[in-house]
């Protein structure tokens, strides 16, 4: 088919705008038949014909330096939110932004690691910068304003129906509005909630401590795989018994959040679901608490390096952590043993301490994070592709078939095998607990797709499966310490 070169030229930039609107169409479809009710379906459509009423108004601002301004900047936000999309085969939640902004230092890995996908996505991004900047041969009768105010009236539309929602809401609308509507309302949550952190009021009061108190938060870690909740789980010296040493097993318990960031920053604050926000963002952290009843405070992030910080830490928190372990140069396979021989050392060293972990434990990609030799359950994921990696959202090979399903499930077997087998191996070898009390849990758990469903995610999804939240819950100390 040739198209009339007049009718090209002189259509070009609605060409283009068209071929944008086209993308969104899909998840647009799918949006529509996952909503139950009149009501939901309107409050979608009325949003979306808005929202895209202040994008199509934005590509006929009269003035070409604030178009191409507003242009550059409405799809620099889609750039994001497609590459987000194209990488994790999955929506960009406002959870989702936060922890992107929070690992902002990882930035350069991310590009590293998913570089094809963004070039993919940036040919979109400039194909939107186009339709939304070039001139147009029409002028439609709305006041220049107008024209110039409807994309940010849109953002702000957008971040009220977000901040109603509690962050939901912008699913399958045009994608140039939703990180600037998320980043609208992470700066108001940011002066809403700011403030000085309270001090720790409790009185201390009692014995000064005299063991060493750990927090082990694993990652990724499904209660129902392991031994301890399930005979035909992965075997655990969890499960065994030693001499001197009680081992608890609460049996399965439900994560705060399906994310990391979500549910570690909730370990360390506290929190309810009615007003974890306000605690964790003003309320004193687990470390002011431990400081206050005599503990020296240890950090051990098995899973970063060179100082990062991960799941919503930041330099205020990290003051009150008197000693800030990581592993750089450490093989990411060797991580979590390296962990537990620090453990047994700060255990055995007499000196009393909090300490919180958080291990590398079998977030994706799962294919080398153990080694040959616990290549117990097989067929595995092809090795030899990820060794450097601790974890991604980059799923890169990994098609998400039924036959991938099984291999994954086998190396996240053999993961478990290692860096929790061998882990506990090592610390009831190694530490005297009668010197420790070890909580033992995860920050979620894993949708490992045993009902055969498709998809390639395993976590953080917005419409969770119980298996995300499913994780384990042990405590470990010597048989003989008195707790009060
Ligand atoms: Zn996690």
């Amino acid at each position: 088919m040739t198209i009339p070169p007049a009718l090209t030229t002189r259509h070009l930039k609605e060409f283009l705008l068209a071929a944008c609107f086209l993308q969104g169409l899909g998840a647009g479809l799918e949006r529509l038949g996952s909503l139950d009710g009149v009501v939901p379906v309107i409050s979608y459509l009325a949003l979306l014909a808005l929202l895209s009423g202040g994008l199509v108004a934005s590509a006929y601002i009269r003035s070409a330096p604030l178009r191409w301004t507003t242009a550059l900047l409405l799809s620099a936000s889609a750039f994001f939110y497609y590459a987000y999309e194209k990488v994790t085969s999955d929506f960009l939640t406002y959870d989702a932004f936060i922890n992107m902004l929070n690992a902002a230092s990882f930035a350069d890995d991310a590009v590293s690691q998913n570089l094809r996908a963004i070039l993919i996505v940036g040919v979109s991004a400039l194909i939107l910068l186009a339709a939304l900047g070039m001139e147009s041969r029409h002028r439609p009768r709305v006041p220049a304003w107008l024209l110039a105010m409807a994309p940010w009236l849109a953002v702000c539309l957008l971040a009220l129906v977000l901040f109603v929602r509690g962050g939901e809401g912008a699913r399958a609308q045009p994608a140039t509005f939703t990180p600037l509507a998320y980043l609208a309302l992470a700066a108001y949550e940011a002066t809403a909630d700011s403030g000085p952190r309270h001090d720790v009021a409790l009185p201390q009061h009692g014995a000064i401590p005299s063991r060493d108190i750990v927090l082990i938060i694993d990652e990724s870690i499904s209660g129902q795989y392991l031994d301890i909740n399930d005979p035909a789980g992965v075997p655990t010296p969890l499960s065994k018994a030693y001499p001197g040493v009680a081992i608890h097993n609460y049996g399965l318990a439900v994560a705060i959040n399906n994310c990391s960031a979500g549910s570690n920053v909730t370990l360390r604050f506290g929190g309810t679901r009615e007003n974890y926000s306000h605690i964790i963002s003003t309320m004193p952290s687990i470390w002011q608490y431990a400081r206050k009843a005599g503990y020296r405070t240890v950090y051990i992030d098995a899973q970063r390096t060179g100082g990062a910080f991960q799941n919503l830490m930041n330099q205020d928190e990290r003051r009150s952590i008197d000693e800030f372990l990581q592993f750089d140069g450490v093989p990411v396979q060797q991580r979590d043993i390296a962990t537990a021989h620090s453990l047994v050392t700060h255990i055995n060293d007499g000196i009393p301490q909090f300490i919180l972990i958080n291990k590398v434990g079998a977030h994706f990609p799962v294919h080398d994070k153990f080694p040959d030799a616990f290549m117990r359950y097989r067929p595995v994921l092809p090795r030899g592709h990820f060794p450097p990696l601790s974890d991604t959202g980059d799923r890169y090979g990994f098609d998400g078939s039924r036959q991938d399903w099984v291999r994954y499930r086998n190396s996240y077997r053999d993961t478990l095998l290692w860096n929790v087998g061998e882990f506990f191996r090592i610390v009831l070898q190694g530490a005297d607990l009668a010197k420790a009390t070890l909580i033992y849990t995860s920050d979620h758990g894993q949708n490992l797709h045993e009902r055969g469903d498709g998809g390639r995610n395993t976590h953080c999804s917005i419409d969770p499966v119980p298996e995300e939240g499913v994780v384990p819950l042990v405590v470990l100390e010597g048989a003989r310490v008195r707790t009060h």
